[in-house]
């Protein structure tokens, strides 16, 4: 670690952090980072203890905007250390509806934050997760907090370049939905039908996969060896993960040097004769 880094660890810590969480800021265990604090000359930080901790949270504790388990999640403590500094600071431990329902109203947020992660309906992510909260918990928590789960029903599936995207989506025909899609290749967003992707007749929108399908080969300056589309050379030459880059830098200068040989591209719609 460099000295810089060393100060920024102290600076966590000294700002609440814990040991651990902030040398994981800089992918070192707390060891390895206590070695570099003496090799740079300098003492480890006290720690804080919890109630100090806590403290900077008191205005959204008081006003119940924020559950113990949020304040446990931020310092990287157990809940139950917060709840014992809840005591020790005169904080009521549960605001509003007892125990129970801040833990309820918790693992519900959990649920919703996930949802809008990464997309899927409530009763299989809450079995997913394994938590022991019910639908109506979550859904109820999503309404007062003003999200719209069902935007998120069909988000971030992938097929090819598309990813969809959370809604709103619109239903068409008998089961099959309209569903805002960010093409990868461009970064464009399009309405595309479910029952599109899901069978594979689109794989991304027609400028990336599209419009060039079929009417252009590479050829190799060197060796004169002909490749039937652009994507078939690149596959050759081992760099698929690169497609789009490699296509559109391609397309834009009309050859492509890789590992020091030349590749021209061919457009085949145009005669031969056409001016190089
Ligand atoms: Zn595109």
């Amino acid at each position: 670690m460099t000295k810089k880094e060393v100060e920024k660890f102290i600076a966590l810590v000294n700002g609440g952090s814990n040991y651990r969480a902030a040398a994981k800021e800089f992918g070192r265990h707390i060891d390895t980072v206590k070695r570099h604090v003496a090799r740079h000359g300098y003492e480890m930080p006290k720690r804080l203890e919890v109630p100090d901790r806590v403290k900077p949270f008191e205005d959204q504790i008081l006003n119940g905007s924020i559950s113990q388990h949020q304040v446990a999640k931020n310092l990287g403590v157990s809940q139950c250390a917060v709840s014992n500094a809840y005591r020790e600071l005169g904080y009521r431990a549960f605001p509003s509806g007892g125990r129970r329902s801040e833990l309820k109203q918790s693992l519900a947020q959990e649920v919703v934050e996930y949802i809008q992660k990464h997309g899927g309906y409530v009763t299989p992510t809450i079995r997913k997760l394994g938590l022991n909260v019910s639908r109506f918990t979550v859904t109820d928590y999503a309404k007062r907090h003003g999200i719209d789960l069902t935007h998120y029903q069909f988000a971030y599936l992938e097929f090819g370049l598309w990813q969809t995207q959370p809604g709103p989506w619109k239903k068409c025909y008998t089961a099959d939905y309209r569903i805002p899609c960010l093409c990868r290749g461009c970064g464009e967003i399009y309405q595309r039908q479910l029952v599109n992707l899901r069978g594979g007749y689109s794989r991304g929108c027609r400028n990336c996969v599209g419009k060039h399908r079929g009417s252009f080969s590479v050829i190799c300056k060197e060796t004169k060896e002909k490749f039937r589309s652009i994507r078939a050379w690149i596959k050759s030459i081992g760099r698929l993960k690169e497609y789009q880059a490699i296509r559109h830098n391609l397309q834009r200068d009309g050859f492509y040097i890789h590992s020091g040989t030349r590749y021209e591209l061919i457009n085949k719609s145009q005669p031969a004769s056409a001016p190089a």
